[in-house]
């Protein structure tokens, strides 16, 4: 062979430029990784998903007839690290060039480009905007609105417009797209599309590895682990969900066996392995919204806004802080995760609800993702390096670009506002508002103070108050200030005795 090139678990992107010439001396290499298994303690349906979709796409350009290497751990494992091992084999196939895509973590961008070998980086031809012009739309260090980036891409890559305007003449439908579930909207909630891949021989895999990870793990696997799969997910989605998708994204509910799924897409996974492009999602989401009249603007205008918006915005605050982002902790959070992050034992229905459903599925939607587990850690001021790790490890769709800055940024506020222009903090009122948790729950949530006490509620107050010399000139949080301050004293400090007492007792909530 001439050329090595490697494909990292999280580039299975088929119509790669790479692959539109059958070469056969280039030698593509896909191997499962002792360090990609260990550097963070992953849900075991994590690992396993990156596994199989690892194998289907080295099968896949096997049978397009390219020269594929696909190693397993039981290859892998000899080799001490990706360098390592990527020596080794230029060696063994006497291979003296080595071509790989830009890696989307900092981890391994800085491990591939201090080899010492020739080498070729390529863009990975995934996301919209390319790395080249990241400078123009956010300056590092600087916090940016996401709302005004949406709109430059919206008119850059001609979405929704109409000419210069916006289709319907409004950028945002966020208004309209608040809505909780009533007991109707949930009998017709519906049924999930999952997969039922066969993956024992990886878990046994993992297990003659002694592969530490945690969660539940069939032998058959729900998750989309190649693109045929994935393309029918989205299908599904838009004919199923799209519908609805916008005015339910951030309602929760735990009255029905499709609790976990709702109206989400589920395709993080697919899209962040690369099985599916961000175009091509839009595309046929678009579509979908041009042929179906049951598809309104708000739903199609939200959709696109998580994947054109959202996604691109946290990739560009990654990419634009990503030296010293790992390391910010704005509101000094120290305390420790309790152990029911990882059983989901808790009193707290809403937590129980989101940490059992992300330990069986390695999956929570955003909301139970922000508001309530990361509203939790926010207002209890866990330390910011344990939070990511729990993130980083449990859900299917997690890599560090765009699990950290949803962590550390949006949710915990540890970048100080870079990211979010105010804490996404809340009492139980919110979670009450969106959810039917509450209903069922040991705890009251209209009361503050008290053994029964929603947590929520005193815990919010009081870390407005413990953090008001940084948080008190925040111009988006003068009315909950103001609410404060119109409360008594006697009020006020039963609530903050209250707080601290659940604070001094977080392990027993
Ligand atoms: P849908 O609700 O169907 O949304 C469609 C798509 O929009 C998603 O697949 C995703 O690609 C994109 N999207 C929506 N919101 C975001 C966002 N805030 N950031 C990036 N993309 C977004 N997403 C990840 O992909 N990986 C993570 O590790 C991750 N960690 C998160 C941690 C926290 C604390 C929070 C608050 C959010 C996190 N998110 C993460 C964002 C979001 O919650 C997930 O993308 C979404 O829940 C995935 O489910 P879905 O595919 O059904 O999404
Ligand atoms: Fe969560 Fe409080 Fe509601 Fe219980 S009462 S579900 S703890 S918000």
């Amino acid at each position: 062979y001439h050329k090595l090139r490697l494909i990292l678990g999280d580039q299975l992107n088929a119509s790669h430029s790479w692959y539109k010439q059958k070469q056969p001396n280039i030698l593509y290499l896909i191997a499962e990784l002792p360090q990609e298994v260990n550097y963070v303690k992953h849900h075991t349906q994590k690992i396993v998903a990156f596994f199989a979709a690892m194998q289907a796409f080295a099968n896949g350009l096997q049978s397009a007839g390219h020269q594929v290497l696909h190693l397993t751990l039981d290859e892998s494992q000899a080799h001490k690290n990706l360098p390592e091992l990527l020596a080794a084999i230029m060696q063994q196939h006497q291979i003296s060039i080595f071509e790989y895509q830009r890696p989307d973590e900092n981890r391994l961008l800085r491990q591939l480009r201090n080899l010492a070998c020739e080498k070729i980086e390529y863009d990975t031809e995934h996301f919209y905007l390319p790395f080249d012009e990241f400078d123009t739309y956010l300056k590092p260090g600087k916090s940016s609105k996401m709302e005004f980036f949406y709109r430059k891409l919206r008119k850059r890559f001609d979405i929704l417009m109409d000419d210069q305007q916006p289709v319907g003449g409004k950028w945002n439908y966020d208004a309209q797209n608040r809505k909780s579930f009533k007991p109707a909207d949930i009998k017709q909630l519906p049924e999930p599309l999952v997969f039922a891949n066969p993956v024992k021989d990886i878990l046994s895999r993992l297990q003659r590895h002694q592969v530490v990870s945690f969660g539940k793990c069939e032998d058959n696997l729900l998750w989309p682990i190649n693109r045929s799969q994935a393309l029918e997910l989205l299908k599904y989605f838009c004919r199923y969900c799209l519908p609805l998708f916008g005015q339910f994204q951030d309602a929760m509910t735990c009255q029905s066996a499709h609790s976990w799924s709702l109206y989400h897409s589920r395709l993080s996974f697919a899209l962040n392995s690369k099985m599916l492009s961000p175009k091509q999602v839009i595309a046929h989401a678009l579509a979908a919204y041009h042929q179906n009249a049951n598809i309104d603007l708000a739903q199609i205008e939200g959709f696109v806004r998580q994947i054109l918006g959202w996604r691109e915005f946290v990739r560009l605050v990654y990419w634009q802080n990503t030296e010293q982002y790992s390391q910010l902790n704005y509101l000094n959070a120290s305390r420790t995760l309790p152990s029911y992050f990882w059983h989901g034992k808790t009193k707290m229905n809403c937590m129980q609800q989101s940490i059992n459903q992300s330990l069986d599925y390695a999956y929570a939607h955003h909301i139970q993702r922000l508001m309530v587990i990361g509203n939790f850690c926010l207002l209890t001021g866990i330390n910011p390096e344990e939070v990511d790790a729990w993130y980083l490890g449990i859900y299917i769709d997690a890599i560090e670009w765009v699990e950290m800055p949803n962590t550390r940024g949006m949710a915990l506020y540890a970048d100080g506002g870079l990211f979010a222009s105010k804490p996404y903090a809340s009492s139980g009122a919110y979670i009450n508002r969106m959810s039917d948790y509450c209903k069922t729950c040991y705890y009251d949530v209209k009361q503050k103070t008290g053994r029964k006490a929603c947590p929520f509620n005193s815990l919010y107050w009081t870390f407005l108050n413990n953090h008001r010399p940084t948080l008190g000139k925040n111009p988006r949080l003068a009315m909950p200030y103001r609410n404060w301050d119109k409360m008594d004293k006697e009020q006020q400090q039963a609530i903050i005795q209250q707080g601290q007492v659940w604070l001094d007792n977080l392990q027993e909530l």
